[in-house]
């Protein structure tokens, strides 16, 4: 279990999961939305380019955050494997996904889904608006992002499940009981 990705609605706690698993797996955990958020605040022109699209909740066209993510997976510490987090989210980022790893001869092992309904992650999101102060996270953005996870990830979901290698974890309960989960899903041991 060392090329993996980790899908889920906004709100369902990827990020969070993504931390704990790649340290338990001791592979990098890669964050597109990280990624941009950092060259955002770095004004870097990704950033600037990335914030017209973020602020909104659209996504980041898909030539921009493909080469993104080919630059990031061509580091010296995926070597090891990887958990991409945010990414691909529409058909033609799993297109391009599977190109560089052909590339490098390598596959995918698992596809995370991570599972929770549209209320809750409302509440959640609203919550991590109060403590983080992200510009995406008001209620209007929120469901606007919410239903674009809908309309376009879900083919990301069935693209993956044709080649049998998603395992769905309900992503509601305490952070370390769904950690607790997904390594039962991968069957790694705690
Ligand atoms: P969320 O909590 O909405 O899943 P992320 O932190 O993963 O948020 O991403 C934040 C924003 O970054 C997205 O709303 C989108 O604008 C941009 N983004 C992240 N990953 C991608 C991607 N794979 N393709 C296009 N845009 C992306």
């Amino acid at each position: 279990m060392s090329r993996l990705l980790i899908i889920g609605p906004p709100g369902a706690g990827k990020g969070t999961q993504a931390v704990k698993i790649s340290e338990r797996l001791e592979i990098v955990a890669i964050s597109t939305g990280d990624i941009f958020r950092a060259n955002v605040k770095g004004g870097t022109p990704l950033g600037v380019e990335a914030k017209k699209y973020i602020d909104a909740g659209n996504f980041v066209p898909d030539s921009v955050t493909n080469n993104m993510v080919e630059d990031r997976l061509a580091q010296e510490d995926v070597a090891n494997g990887f958990l991409l987090d945010g990414y691909p989210r529409t058909s033609a980022q799993v297109d391009a996904l599977d190109a560089m790893l052909k590339a490098q001869n390598v596959e995918l092992d698992a596809v995370l889904q991570l599972t929770a309904d549209d209320d809750e992650l409302v509440a959640r999101l609203l919550k991590r608006a109060e403590i983080e102060g992200r510009a995406d996270d008001t209620e209007e953005v929120i469901r606007h992002r919410l239903s674009l996870y809908n309309e376009e990830t879900r083919i990301v979901v069935e693209r993956y499940e044709e080649r049998g290698i998603v395992r769905k974890v309900d992503g509601l309960g305490a952070i370390d009981e769904v950690t607790e989960r997904v390594l039962a899903a991968l069957n790694v041991s705690a």
